[in-house]
């Protein structure tokens, strides 16, 4: 049971609450002077009691009634409900358990099991989570956008194959989920906000797309871009994978696996290697030529991402492309293309340190939500819940609190 709904029982004076029977506690309001609704007299009388069982109160086997008083106006001859602040008019639930029930949306848990909770049917519980968030959707502050801003595209199993979510990278909050990743969809969501509001935005950290350049560029005129390096350096562990596979094809079935299950010791940095690691990786190395420099190549480029200054990003950029051209490999050579493409943005995200690690980390908050309630059919439902998990603000204390702190330089 609700335990504002406990305390509020408790704080009504003994005589208006007994146990009419085993397990069935029945309740009144103290009494006082109501004052009719439709002429504002005080002349009133009871006119009788209507019995209100409520709901949403499971857990224990107490059943409460609610002996509800309706009053005769004197003046004016008609009939009211007596006033009461605990309950809305028309409802069954103590208006504390619908704020638990909304409540309780915030963490990651399905909608049946909230229903169960408080021993009522799922769509009543998805009703109140909707209604809440209507009326939070329509009080919402439209008026800012964030300055420091992410965007992201994540994989959803509701409407279109990929999703957009943007957040504030300095709040931790999540300030939109787009339908999909289409350009209408973008613009629909950027031109939504005020010229001015989009002025106030000075850094958007995106991956790799040139659309989410296009759509900054065009329309977050005083916003500088930051190429997400999680994504850059996938690009790189990519093409390292892509030549492992090659090189494994040809080995006899034995070596094979053991390629396979190596496959994490090649990804890492080597520094974070240990003695076993480093020696079963430089067994690995011995076998093909490609793959060795294909390491060393992955080494380089990660590496970029700890340049202190420009100057030595330039340098370590300088080098690495030398030794793309020098291997001739061509997954390297995609990732090169890719680089230059995105060479400033990439060196504005190493020199501010901002970067989608939050808006990763709300992604996986957002598979796991999927994957416990087995896909949401309906979309808007879905970014609500969304929404109400990742801004949830025990979630996003855990999240403050986990984080390092980063100084970042703007
Ligand atoms: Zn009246």
């Amino acid at each position: 049971m609700a335990i504002d709904f406990i305390m509020f029982l408790f704080e009504l004076p003994a005589s208006c609450r007994k146990f009419i029977e085993k397990g069935v506690l029945q309740f009144t309001l103290p009494r006082k002077i109501q004052y009719c609704p439709h002429c504002g007299a005080s002349h009133t009388i009871v006119h009788g009691y209507r019995m209100q069982r409520l709901r949403g109160l499971a857990v224990s086997d107490m059943t409460c009634i609610y002996k509800s008083r309706r009053y005769l106006c004197q003046e004016c001859g008609k009939t009211f409900m007596e006033e009461r602040t605990f309950i809305k008019p028309y409802q069954r639930m103590p208006n504390s358990v619908i704020d638990a029930i909304v409540q309780e949306h915030g963490a990651l848990v399905t909608e049946e099991h909230i229903a169960h909770r408080h021993g009522v049917s799922v769509p009543t519980v998805m009703r109140h989570f909707a209604r809440a968030m209507e009326t939070a959707e329509k009080k919402a502050d439209r008026s800012t956008l964030p300055r420091i801003l992410s965007m992201d595209e994540f994989r959803g199993n509701v409407g279109a194959k990929y999703q957009v979510v943007m957040n504030d990278l300095e709040k931790k909050q999540c300030c939109a989920i787009l339908k999909d990743r289409s350009k209408e969809a973008l613009y629909d969501a950027v031109l939504s906000y005020s010229q001015e509001m989009r002025e106030s935005v000075c850094l958007v950290s995106m991956d790799l797309s040139s659309f989410f350049r296009k759509i900054v560029e065009e329309h977050f005129p005083n916003a500088i871009i930051a190429a997400d390096k999680f994504h850059a350096v996938r690009l790189a562990n990519d093409a390292l994978n892509e030549i492992r596979v090659d090189v494994q094809e040809k080995l006899d079935s034995e070596q094979r696996r053991d390629f396979k299950n190596a496959k994490k010791i090649l990804l890492a940095r080597k520094n974070t290697l240990k003695e076993a690691s480093l020696s079963k990786l430089k067994g690995m190395l011995n076998v093909s030529d490609d793959l060795s420099h294909a390491y060393q190549l992955k080494e380089e480029y990660f590496a970029l991402f700890s340049s202190k200054d420009h100057a030595s990003y330039k340098r370590r950029l300088q080098d690495f492309a030398e030794h793309v051209a020098k291997f001739g490999l061509k997954e390297f050579k995609r990732v090169l293309r890719t680089t230059y493409q995105w060479q400033e943005e990439i060196w504005t995200g190493i020199q501010t340190g901002y970067n989608n690690g939050f808006t990763e980390g709300c992604n996986n908050t957002i598979k796991t939500l999927k994957r416990i309630s087995y896909g949401f059919r309906n979309i808007k439902n879905f970014r609500r819940r969304i929404l109400f998990v990742l801004n949830n603000p025990e979630r996003q204390a855990r999240r403050t609190k986990k984080s390092k702190k980063v100084s970042h330089n703007i």
